[in-house]
């Protein structure tokens, strides 16, 4: 048997993408004791550290193990209770996996949708409030599938005017775009690294407000032998996930200490150097440094006569939808990129399938460099496979960008 070998690619789909070194020394460093006073003493540190990432002052913010939709399948089970109301408003593929999820738990799930490539208006949300009476709002901020960035700013205090608790999934969103938790009254946001945060999959940050921590604390829950039923005072149905269950989560996380899983410490330690990346450099910066390789990449597909997918208006700044042209095999150009360049860009799902790629430029891949070589990549092969392009528009066009002449 040889040891692991991967061919070196530039991941420049909508996620995972490339992490960042530091990320990935941290994730080869040895283990100590799952209470060792180091290991609980760097949880701690991780906490503060993602207060800092969400924008929050939540004490109750810390790590689900698993990929993102840990985060999403925990915050929901533990919230809803069978027969709750919960509105989800759909604007691409995740908002489908909010509802599935949602269902799973027995929820009463409403939806509203719009056409993929646009966002709501609030007061489409906040009629649908109005009529449904939920429980909760469970909304996607950015969805990879459409590439489109909800705004959120106003439905916290939609939220709080109809007494309705307002929940999140920022994953694709996060660090490339802005997110406030407190400033916006987002009662609770589950996350992931694999986006602008520019780690892999695995660990999903989560922060939680005393709203929401208070309607899952009223729910009891018990391990036999360990806890009483009603340890936690409750007329609610028990919890129906114990991996998800957020009051034993946040015992674990706590000064207590009580005993839950045995915390993924790699993960932890990735998702630990994930954040200081992230305020080392500053909020400030990453997010412009989004915004500009995102504007190049999108000016350099316009350079190449590349129609963009969707309301740009609505646009993340991580990436960019691009329809396929007619006569042109879309599954052919991402394998000689892949095979010729060593670059990987996405494909798309349910509607937009076989019809639009999807070319993200986050975390580590948000690079001047990054968007140059795709943009060139992309031009070599389309005209190889016989579509007529200006030969360099589109590298001309990203570095007009980066040069601040558009
Ligand atoms: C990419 C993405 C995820 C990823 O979920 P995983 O469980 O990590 O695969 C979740 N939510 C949104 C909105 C995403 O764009």
């Amino acid at each position: 048997m040889q040891p692991l070998s991967l061919p070196p690619r530039l991941l420049m789909g909508p996620g995972p993408i490339n992490c960042y070194p530091r990320v990935l020394s941290a994730m080869s460093t040895q283990l100590v004791g799952q209470y060792d006073p180091t290991m609980t003493s760097y949880m701690n540190e991780v906490m503060a550290l993602y207060r800092r990432v969400f924008n929050t002052q939540n004490q109750q913010t810390f790590l689900i193990d698993g990929t993102s939709r840990a985060g999403i399948e925990a915050a929901l089970v533990s919230c809803l209770e069978p027969g709750d109301k919960v509105l989800i408003p759909i604007f691409g593929r995740f908002g489908h996996l909010l509802a599935e999820i949602a269902e799973r738990a027995d929820a009463e799930v409403h939806t509203i949708e719009v056409p993929w490539g646009e966002v709501f208006d609030p007061q489409q949300i906040e009629d649908a409030i109005k009529k449904v009476q939920p429980k909760l709002l469970a909304i996607v901020q950015g969805d990879t599938s459409t590439t489109m960035f909800q705004p959120l700013e106003e439905l916290g205090d939609i939220c709080r005017a109809h007494d309705v608790l307002f929940y999140t999934d920022a994953t694709a969103s996060i660090g490339g775009n802005p997110l406030e938790v407190d400033a916006w009254k987002i009662d609770a946001v589950s996350v992931g690294l694999q986006k602008c945060l520019g780690g892999p999959s695995g660990s999903a940050p989560i922060t939680l407000n005393d709203r929401f921590v208070s309607c899952v604390r009223k729910r009891a829950h018990v391990e036999a032998g360990i806890r009483d039923a009603h340890h936690h005072g409750s007329s609610g149905m028990r919890i129906r996930s114990n991996y998800f269950d957020l009051p034993m989560i946040m015992d674990y996380w706590g000064d207590e200490r009580l005993n839950h899983h045995t915390e993924a410490a790699t993960m932890l330690f990735g998702s630990r150097e994930c954040a200081i990346q992230l305020l080392n450099e500053g909020q400030d910066a990453v997010l412009k440094r989004h915004q500009l390789a995102g504007n190049a990449m999108l000016q350099g597909v316009l350079a190449m006569g590349l129609m963009p997918f969707g309301n740009l208006k609505h646009k993340m700044n991580n990436v960019v939808g691009v329809h396929i042209p007619v006569n042109v095999d879309g599954e052919k150009i991402r394998h000689d990129l892949l095979a010729i360049f060593n670059i990987e860009i996405g494909t798309s799902f349910g509607p937009l399938k076989g019809k639009v790629w999807r070319i993200g430029t986050m975390g580590y891949n948000a690079r001047q460099d990054a968007v140059l070589h795709t943009l060139q990549s992309l031009e070599t092969v389309l005209r190889r496979a016989g579509f007529g392009l200006p030969a360099g528009a589109a590298v001309d066009a990203a570095m007009a960008v980066y040069s601040g002449e558009v």
